[in-house]
């Protein structure tokens, strides 16, 4: 029966290849059979793959990805794996932190990922093994890998566990496919995440040396292309961040909770405002990517002091985080704040406060460059005492401002001036091109970046000069979009698109567009590929240190790429773009990136990259200095 709804679904057209239309395959079919239960996605999905590999059917990434589970997880052409280390206190004593002896700081036994380590005796092999077969088997490529490690403080562990749980992981993605089929576990079974592996009957050949790991995993098929790990702030020094990036971290997750000290003091965070300040300059320096979390309903805290507290954490240019994770605080047995709780010292939070904070920070505060990564923590709703137990609260945000915006138009107008517009925080450039002479007039033009060969030309006009321009934008020329209600990268990702629309975008309709703000280091260009209603296809982050890092490979005059990253069109969205293009936008933000750099003085790009990417680099231009790839530029 899963053979035939596969051979239906594979005559179709990619246009007939709908949700409604593989329902209703599935229902044709389990009646011809008289079968009650419709097949699953993940059974379908298992039979597909197994009839690709049989040579049944022809590959159909239209197919495969309407049988994926769970698409968002590698809609942006990476699948994240979250694996999490050995039980291991933390010298931080917050009052509302989980403190289960059988886990690490900070993480809940029943949290679906924490439980999934757990299971796996926080083996850092058995655990990738675990979700990269899981994975697979849902129809995800597993290629580009972001792999997320949780130890409530990394710094707290003894060196050695930290290098040797590092390697396991470059050697888990390195020899996953060799074993895979020896794994034998039938992950169409409900719970497969659940499932547990036995390392001894498996033949796993190990490198000897973290080195040797990451350089094999340059050409694995499963590659990291991002490694993250968590910490505190008063825990980040400049040797431990030079000791990260030799591990290959590209961004540190960091808990920032609340931008006021009494807070802070009040829940014994044992860490001030200004250590948080000087812990994101320091990682900033070395060209790592920020993601903070912040948790409104702290205790001694309240609306006002929340909603103040994301103003100023996108104000201050010692903050500015690239991402934001937004845990609002939960009531959880075994903790202090459960004891003030029960005296009725403690008030939780409510869900109309989250809503109206989350609707502030979405409207109102989150500048164009950041990413909202989580709106809530993922602990199971029993483990909560009181508190926020809402799972699906960006949806229920979300819903609400899109439904209010269409027929608001002061909102409508606000979105749009904070998307194109200028303010003391942000100024915002669009692309124009000049058929002109780049001559020293031109070039002393600090709005115009010279380019002088065709290669380089956005627009591929063969004329051997260009200048390009970027105006301020007038925001009023573009486009109202009233689906955008919230600026962040996640909400802007050309995905979101609806996919009849994603068919009509043209090259025309393609703005590189400029954002330039400032951080404590220097000057920051978040540079983008978007549609004319502000849809990403794709950015980078450009850095001019003012303050540089005294190290080798970064140092004076030397420009960091923060981040380059093209979003996955796995859909084939684009019918004249197509996966090509994913190169060229790359390319073009880079040729940007580097004009900037250079009609700014600075001599050298330096490029953190991990090593999936490096062969990308090496063929614009760029070579392997320590553990980033630089080029000189001037
Ligand atoms: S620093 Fe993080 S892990 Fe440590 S006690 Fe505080 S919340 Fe928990």
């Amino acid at each position: 029966m899963l053979k035939e709804i596969i051979l239906k679904l594979a005559k179709l057209s990619d246009e007939q290849l709908t949700n409604e239309v593989l329902h209703d395959v599935k229902k044709e079919v389990a009646r011809k059979y008289n079968v009650t239960n419709l097949p699953t996605n993940i059974q379908l999905q298992k039979t597909y793959q197994q009839m690709v590999e049989n040579w049944e059917i022809k590959p159909n990434d239209k197919l495969k990805f309407l049988l994926m589970k769970r698409k968002i997880r590698s809609l942006s052409g990476i699948v994240p794996i979250q694996v999490l280390t050995k039980p291991w206190p933390c010298p931080g004593k917050c009052i509302f932190c989980p403190n289960e002896s059988i886990m690490p700081k900070s993480y809940i036994s029943t949290e679906p990922g924490a439980q999934r380590a757990l299971l796996n005796e926080f083996d850092p092999i058995k655990q990738t093994y675990n979700r990269l077969l899981s994975l697979q088997a849902t129809g995800h490529n597993t290629d580009k890998i972001e792999m997320i490690v949780l130890w409530g403080s990394f710094d707290a562990y003894p060196m050695d566990y930290k290098i040797d749980f590092i390697k396991k992981l470059y050697d888990a993605c390195n020899t996953f496919e060799d074993v895979k089929q020896q794994l034998q576990i039938d992950v169409t079974k409900p719970r497969e995440s659940r499932f547990t592996i036995d390392l001894d009957k498996l033949d796993i050949r190990l490198s000897k040396s973290l080195e040797e790991a990451q350089k094999i995993n340059e050409n694995a098929k499963n590659r990291i292309i991002w490694l993250t790990i968590e910490t505190r702030p008063d825990l980040v020094t400049e040797e431990n961040i030079r000791f990260r990036r030799k591990l290959g971290v590209t961004r540190i997750e960091i808990g920032i909770q609340s931008t006021f000290d009494d807070v802070l003091k009040a829940n014994k965070r044992w860490h001030t405002i200004e250590d948080v300040k000087k812990a994101l300059h320091l990682i900033r320096k070395y060209g790592l990517k920020i993601s903070a979390h912040m948790m409104p309903g702290l205790y001694k805290s309240n609306l006002g002091k929340d909603i103040e507290s994301f103003k100023i954490l996108y104000s201050d240019p010692y903050l500015k985080p690239d991402e934001l994770k937004f845990y609002p605080t939960s009531v959880i047995p075994n903790t202090e704040l459960y004891e003030l709780y029960k005296k009725w010292e403690y008030k939780p939070i409510t869900d109309e406060e989250i809503k109206t904070i989350v609707r502030e920070v979405k409207t109102k505060i989150i500048p164009p460059y950041t990413r909202i990564k989580r709106l809530i923590r993922d602990i199971p709703s029993t483990e909560i005492v009181a508190g926020s137990n809402i799972t699906n609260l960006r949806q229920l945000v979300m819903n609400e401002l899109k439904q209010e915006i269409r027929t608001n138009q002061d909102l409508q107008n606000l979105m749009r001036k904070r998307l194109w517009g200028s303010d003391g925080l942000i100024e915002t450039y669009i692309y124009m091109e000049r058929s002109e002479e780049c001559s020293e007039e031109v070039r002393r033009d600090k709005r115009v970046l010279c380019i002088t060969d065709n290669q380089n030309s956005m627009t591929g006009n063969k004329a051997k000069n260009k200048v390009i321009v970027f105006y301020p934008v007038n925001p009023v020329k573009n486009s109202a979009n009233p689906d955008l209600v919230c600026l962040c990268t996640r909400c802007r990702e050309i995905r979101n698109l609806r996919s009849e629309e994603k068919k009509e975008v043209r090259r025309d309709d393609v703005l590189l567009v400029i954002r330039k703000y400032v951080s404590s280091v220097g000057d920051e260009y978040f540079i983008s590929f978007e549609t004319t209603d502000g849809y990403l296809i794709g950015f980078t982050r450009l850095l001019l240190p003012k303050d540089f890092a005294d190290w080798e490979w970064l140092g004076e005059n030397t420009a960091i790429i923060r981040e380059l990253h093209v979003y996955g069109m796995q859909e084939k969205i684009w019918n004249k773009w197509k996966m090509a293009q994913h190169k060229w936008f790359g390319k073009k933000l880079m040729a940007v990136a580097e004009k900037i750099a250079q009609q700014n003085d600075y001599k050298k790009m330096s490029v953190i990259s991990w090593v999936w990417v490096r062969w990308f680099y090496k063929k614009i231009g760029y070579e392997l200095e320590g553990t980033y790839m630089t080029k000189k530029i001037n």
